[in-house]
């Protein structure tokens, strides 16, 4: 094995930057000093699963990826609990809050981004929690230990993992949402109507188009014992969740007059202008989009760990993502436009007594979205359809059905062609 003799420093130990350590270690040029640094305390963990871990469906230690031996084990040093708070560009170091300098020859900046908080009076009392990392998972699961109330703010993906997991942990919770229907980013309104449907069935209460006007304390002053929303409802709590956005960690970058948008703004190699400082996941925005899913991380991880290692990758680019929600018992996939625009063919199948629902947009026979609600088997397919750009127009009538009935109507043009040759 050859390695080149760089050391690469990848500030923060998040899900980017440990797949991007993986991929490096994987390469036959892998630089020879590597070091990660993040500033949570614990080695690299499943960020994803701590929905399923809050909700009881899983051991604390099945979130762990790496245990510290494996570090040393891959000759890769690992600062963990120190936050990086300065970088020297000409220098090429950077200190830690615990005023450890190194120095590098490339340097990832792999920082993720945090909650985004609603600035409303009250905001500052205790018991108001967003839900980021493990020890917001510790908190939220000890204020579910005490039972009583708690109103998760937003209803997307991450609000209703919260909502639901606080929920099997036997607390009574009231999901208040900004937009018309929950998770209106992803689903369309009778999805979203079904959605609501089972989890107020479960016990979870759904406010929808709804706006928070401020938080009350209670008797001490200090804690939070109430939501008070515009409308003049106001809902009795012992603890608040916070889940209404995120942003990006580019306070570093600002600090080096590298170029920021929302995220700290990365090429197709997800360089900055500064060609020894490269930038991946959540905090980087490339063409005006910024992330908040995994899957194009893992992609932005492959074009990065090549051009480190000295390959020529293909450049990144911006692809459809596909949304799941992890909420045991309850199915959904999208992706692709919620509002079907003017010329797109719009195929509906709505089966209520199933809890079935599926809706396709097709632009001149190609699939541009699906929201499929209940059976989802079919997604995955129609994304790979999407992904492909392939023209659907001979299965039309039963792509509804998914893969198993469109494919022999798709297949039968080629076939009668190659007879007729
Ligand atoms: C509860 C939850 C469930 C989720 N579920 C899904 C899902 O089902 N599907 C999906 O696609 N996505 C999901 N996501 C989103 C996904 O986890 C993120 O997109 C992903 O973690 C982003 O990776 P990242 O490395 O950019 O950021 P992060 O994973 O947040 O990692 C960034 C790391 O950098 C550290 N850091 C920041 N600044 C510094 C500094 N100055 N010095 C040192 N360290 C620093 C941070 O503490 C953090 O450890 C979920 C997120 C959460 C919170």
């Amino acid at each position: 094995m050859s390695a080149n003799d760089e050391h690469l420093v990848i500030v923060g130990n998040g899900m980017a930057g440990h797949r991007l350590l993986e991929r490096v270690l994987a390469h036959p040029h892998r630089p020879r000093h590597i070091t990660i640094l993040g500033d949570e305390p614990e080695t690299a963990y499943n960020r994803i699963l701590l929905s399923p871990w809050l909700a009881g469906e899983m051991d604390r230690s099945a979130l762990t990826l790496r245990e510290r031996d494996w570090y040393t084990a891959q000759g890769v040093t690992l600062i963990a609990g120190e936050r990086v708070t300065a970088i020297d560009r000409q220098a090429r170091t950077l200190t830690t809050d615990q005023q450890r300098r190194l120095g590098y020859d490339q340097l990832v900046l792999a920082t993720g981004s945090q909650a985004a908080r609603p600035g409303v009076p009250g905001d500052d009392l205790d018991g108001i929690h967003t839900f980021r990392d493990l020890r917001d998972g510790e908190r939220l699961a000890r204020l579910a230990d005490t039972g009583g109330r708690a109103v998760v703010l937003g209803g997307g993906l991450l609000g209703l993992e919260a909502a639901e997991g606080l929920r099997k942990r036997g607390m009574t919770v009231s999901v208040v949402h900004r937009g018309p229907h929950l998770m209106n980013r992803q689903l369309d309104a009778t999805a979203a109507g079904m959605l609501a449907d089972e989890l107020r069935a479960r016990g979870l209460d759904v406010i929808t188009g709804a706006r928070l006007a401020h938080y009350g304390a209670g008797d001490d002053g200090r804690h939070v014992a109430n939501v008070a929303l515009e409308d003049g409802t106001t809902l009795a709590t012992d603890g608040v969740v916070e889940a209404i956005g995120i942003v990006p960690h580019i306070d570093l970058a600002k600090t080096l007059d590298l170029a920021t948008g929302r995220g700290i703004q990365v090429d197709a190699y997800l360089s900055t202008h500064d060609p020894r400082i490269s930038a991946l996941g959540e905090c980087c925005e490339f063409e005006g989009t910024t992330y908040g899913l995994i899957e194009p991380i893992w992609r932005q991880v492959e074009v990065l760990a090549a051009r480190l290692c000295g390959d020529t990758p293909a450049p990144y680019r911006e692809l459809p993502c596909a949304t799941k929600l992890k909420v045991s018992g309850i199915s959904l996939y999208a992706f692709g436009p919620i509002t079907p625009a003017p010329e797109h063919d719009v195929l509906t199948y709505h089966d209520p007594q199933q809890g079935d629902y599926r809706r396709l947009l097709l632009r001149d026979g190609r699939l541009e979205g699906a929201v499929l609600y209940g059976d989802t088997a079919a997604g995955p397919w129609y994304f790979q359809c999407a992904l492909a750009g392939q023209d659907l127009s001979a299965g039309r009538q039963a792509l509804l059905f998914g893969e198993h009935d469109a494919q022999p109507l798709l297949d039968t043009p080629d076939t009668l062609s190659e007879e007729a040759a």
